[in-house]
């Protein structure tokens, strides 16, 4: 936060989203605290400039160029700022407008704003874990260059957060990601082979954007998060575990050299890590539903079953092999991910096209982001084509 402002200025990239969305709402409860500054969307027009008449930012971009008349035109009688395209997110990503940047873009297309907000020293909250996934390492090591915090909102990882807070001494032995297991938690092959898009989009605990809505049914979201950690957390592969919990009331926990395990739990509500994220190191008081165990009752735990949801071996292989696997695997998922939400691939086909892009695409051990990119292509260019896309 500059020192001028008492007020966090929040810069919201992926506003229109499911996490966008909950990011305004958290800021709209707290306006002595937050203003958002600035907001962008793909596509979503409509809801762009509703959002920027009841939050007045300074900026909007509006991704698709072809939109830009109408958010213009709507918001003509304002002082808002109206941007369009992809370099817009990046330019206004570098801007003195906001402190911090809530990232939450899905996928790859997050990368690059969010690198040049923390070259620019902006506190970054990250929601888009696709980005630490696809280049973690660069991304740590240029926010320790430029001191540019990076706070997690994805629940497992504000949950370890919370854990470490006052243990900067002490030895991690293990962290424990829990994960729902998903609306398919206990089936087998033979059930997932017929899955359709609308099966998969019903999640039994969190309502989330598509993407990674999918992304839980198939528990690859829980390998995203074990590489998501390791960069966040500084880990080796091996001190990441995942336990399938499927009341989602433990968000993680951190096993300590002592054999101590502390875990974070709530109610599965996002607003609760996202408000952690902008109001870092203070907690803010709200209204939102309170935890009862008693309600709850039983809390269980058991082993993922990886030989069915192969996506989380996938997953685990890269996190263990490091280079530019982790960043292939992702991008094949995107476009698995893609196809599938058109009807285009089955569910279980998904993993073969992972699997197929994991094999094909060239190793490389300690990629630059230049190479990043060009295995991004490639992974794309190649799942694309197995696709018939
Ligand atoms: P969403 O699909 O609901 O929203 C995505 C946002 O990104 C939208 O505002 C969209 O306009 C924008 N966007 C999409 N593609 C873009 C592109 N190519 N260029 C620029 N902007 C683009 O997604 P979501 O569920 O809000 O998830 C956002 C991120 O947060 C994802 O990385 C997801 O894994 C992570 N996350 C989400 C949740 C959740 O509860 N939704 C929980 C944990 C982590
Ligand atoms: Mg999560």
């Amino acid at each position: 936060m500059n020192t001028e402002h008492q007020i966090k200025r929040i810069g919201i990239f992926g506003s229109t989203g499911s996490i966008g969305t909950q990011t305004l709402e958290v800021i709209a409860a707290h306006p002595d605290l937050f203003s958002s500054e600035v907001l962008t969307a793909r596509e979503n027009d409509e809801l762009l400039i509703k959002q920027a008449l009841k939050f007045n930012p300074n900026i909007v971009v509006i991704g698709d160029e072809k939109k830009y008349q109408k958010v213009k035109e709507a918001l003509a009688g304002t002082d808002v700022k109206v941007f369009a395209g992809e370099q817009a997110m990046e330019d206004v990503a570098s801007m003195d407008v906001y402190d911090l940047m809530l990232a939450a873009i899905v996928g790859y297309a997050g990368l690059k704003p969010t690198l040049i907000a923390i070259e620019n020293g902006k506190a970054i909250a990250l929601a888009n874990k696709e980005t630490l996934v696809v280049a973690g390492e660069i991304m740590m090591q240029k926010a320790v260059e430029n001191r540019a915090p990076i706070i997690p909102v994805d629940s497992e990882h504000s949950a370890i957060f919370q854990c470490l807070v006052g243990e900067t001494r002490n030895k991690v032995d293990n962290i424990i990601l829990t994960a729902s297991g998903g609306p398919f938690l206990g089936r087998k092959p033979n059930y997932l082979v017929n899955i359709k898009r609308e099966h998969a989009l019903q999640h039994p605990n969190w309502s989330m954007g598509a993407k990674i809505t999918v992304d839980s049914a198939t528990l690859m979201n829980k390998g995203l998060e074990m590489i998501e950690a390791r960069w966040l957390f500084n880990l080796k592969p091996e001190q990441i575990k995942v336990l399938i919990h499927p009341q989602s009331i433990i968000h993680s926990m951190v096993e300590f050299e002592d054999g101590s395990v502390k875990a974070q739990l709530g109610l599965p509500d996002m607003k609760l890590p996202i408000q952690y994220a902008l109001s870092f190191p203070r907690r803010l008081s709200n209204d939102y539903p309170r935890l009862d165990l008693k309600k709850i009752g039983t809390l269980t735990f058991e082993d993922p079953d990886i030989k069915t949801f192969r996506n989380l071996a996938l997953a685990i292989e890269a996190l263990n092999k490091g280079g530019n696997l982790p960043c292939v695997l992702n991008a094949a998922n995107e476009i698995a991910v893609f196809a599938f939400l058109r009807n285009r691939l089955g569910f279980l086909d998904m993993t073969d096209v992972i699997e197929k892009t994991m094999q094909h695409v060239p190793f490389i051990a300690s990629p630059t982001l230049d190479d990043y990119s060009a295995s991004d292509g490639e992974a794309r260019n190649f799942a694309a084509d197995l696709i018939r896309l």
